[in-house]
């Protein structure tokens, strides 16, 4: 059972790679513990509440639930388009959202857990968030390089304070609680600081979900955004199947910037609430344009759909994945990327798929029989690059998933260098030598294919069919990437997947 969730998204403009990176590194762990076989449900959505939403609403003449309802549109529309599988897509306007939150304030209230009081400091629109001078770069919010209101208000509190000894036991009893390390260390040194209370409401607005007790304000958009990840679930509603089916989360992936919000306060309102807490969390890192964190108006944004639509998703999504390690940052260029892909996909992978059915055609007339023989000595390596493929899979080391796929591709061009079939094919006393070679390498082809599948989805399977594996690439499993797992087969040519490419972007 796998439950597995990103942050959801202001929709106050459309997504850029930053987001995007999230949902397809998501989408890659969702992926691959599909291929494993474990039941896996993954849940992204938009986070509504907002005061940016609420005002770009205004700016365009529009209510702002109408403005939600076609920015929804748009951002599954861009998730499509990158090939992100999520199984559920929730929205804080709706109505199992507000349910569930009503519920979760209820419980918090009954726990003692929330008072009245007043709040005076500053408060950084743009992040929506409470700012503490210590928060502050000389005076200004460091990520939106503006000074933050000062805000004075009546507001209710929650009671955070009391929760630092039952977190530090928590972090102390699950080292693997927040990943990466150097994510866990910041955060354990922020409570072990000592946590203050802090506001859940906000007084006299009408965007948001009514506090249950205090109607007049409604509930701070951090504190209702996090909610999602039972809401979406049915707590609190009239059905909890699917909440007693998945909670407590598996993997909530966030960016590291938000690792506060759900390694703090989240588990802190659970526990008061007297639910599970999720299992992991994975702050990952920034995708980075020439050293800028990606902003609307910084204006370093790179369109996702740019790339995707020119050579469809999954050049974008394995550049992401292989080019960073997962949980550090990265700098996305254009050059860079299309090295990457004529390098790793035109002149590696792209070439043996073309060389290894050109020959098989030429050789065999497409037809590939398994050899009775001992295997190969592809054998050996295709069995280690999966046993180390699942190792960084499981503990979601995404680049070293990669890297063990490709590891493998490496080894079967060079055999194939080696063996160099085209010389023994001359001599027709060597055709059962040759027809072996051919099958082994479309064997590790087959193998390297089912690795690649959470990553590249729709090229993956359109590799398997052209080595004539026998089913189509969504059916298959971790399992069928055992050797010879695939009996005789019949190859097929095809056009070029991935044409070179050069020089078209500066
Ligand atoms: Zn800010």
């Amino acid at each position: 059972m796998f439950y597995l969730t990103t942050a959801i998204d202001y929709v106050n403009s459309r997504p850029h790679l930053g987001t995007a990176y999230e949902k397809i590194t998501a989408d890659v762990i969702a992926r691959y513990k599909r291929l494993s076989g474990e039941p896996t449900w993954f849940l992204m959505g938009n986070d509504e509440h907002s005061l940016n939403v609420f005002r770009r609403a205004k700016e365009q003449g529009l209510d702002p639930k109408a403005y939600c309802d076609r920015m929804e549109l748009e951002f599954r529309d861009v998730w499509r388009r990158l090939d992100v599988s999520f199984d559920d897509f929730v929205r804080t306007t709706e109505d199992r959202h507000r349910v569930a939150v009503t519920e979760l304030v209820h419980r918090i209230q009954a726990a003692g857990d929330i008072y009245e009081g007043h709040y005076e400091g500053w408060y950084c629109e743009s992040c929506e968030a409470f700012k503490q001078e210590k928060d502050l770069l000389e005076g200004l919010c460091p990520n939106h390089k503006k000074r933050p209101d000062w805000i004075r208000e009546k507001n209710y509190f929650f009671r955070l304070s009391k929760y630092q000894e039952p977190l530090l036991r928590h972090f102390e009893a699950h080292p693997e609680f927040l990943e990466p390390d150097v994510r866990r260390n910041e955060i354990v040194n922020v409570i072990q600081g000592g946590l203050d209370d802090i506001s859940i409401s906000r007084a006299e607005q009408a965007w948001g979900i009514p506090l249950p007790f205090d109607p007049r304000n409604v509930v701070y958009v951090w504190f209702d955004a996090l909610i999602n990840y039972i809401s979406a679930l049915g707590f609190g509603g009239a059905d909890t199947t699917q909440f007693d089916r998945w909670w407590p989360a598996s993997l909530h992936v966030i960016g590291k910037d938000i690792t506060r919000f759900h390694c703090v306060i989240w588990p802190a309102m659970l526990m008061s609430a007297g639910l599970r807490l999720p299992a992991r969390v994975f702050g990952h890192g920034f995708v980075y344009f020439k050293g800028e964190k990606m902003s609307k108006s910084l204006g370093t944004i790179v369109d996702p759909l740019e790339a995707a639509d020119r050579f469809g998703p999954d050049p974008l999504r394995l550049y992401l994945v292989r080019e960073f390690a997962y949980g550090q940052d990265g700098d996305f260029s254009w050059e860079r990327f299309e090295e990457r892909y004529n390098a790793d996909l035109a002149n590696n992978l792209g070439n043996l798929v073309s060389r290894i059915a050109t020959m098989a055609d030429k050789y065999c007339g497409g037809r590939l029989a398994q050899p009775s023989g001992v295997p190969g000595r592809l054998a050996q390596v295709a069995h280690d690059a999966v046993a180390s493929y699942r190792q960084a899979m499981e503990r979601f080391a995404l680049q070293a998933g990669v890297d063990a796929a490709y590891g493998l591709v490496d080894a079967t061009n060079l055999f194939i260098t080696e063996t160099e079939p085209w010389k023994l094919a001359k001599d027709a006393a060597n055709a059962g030598q040759v027809a072996q070679i051919l099958y082994e390498v479309a064997e590790a082809l087959r193998v390297a294919a089912i690795l690649l599948l959470p990553v590249m989805p729709t090229s993956a399977a359109e590799i398997l069919r052209r080595v004539g594996a026998p089913k189509p690439g969504a059916d298959h499993r971790l399992a069928d990437a055992a050797w010879h797992g695939a009996g005789d087969r019949v190859t097929l040519k095809g056009d070029p997947l991935w044409p070179r490419i050069g020089g078209t972007k500066g």
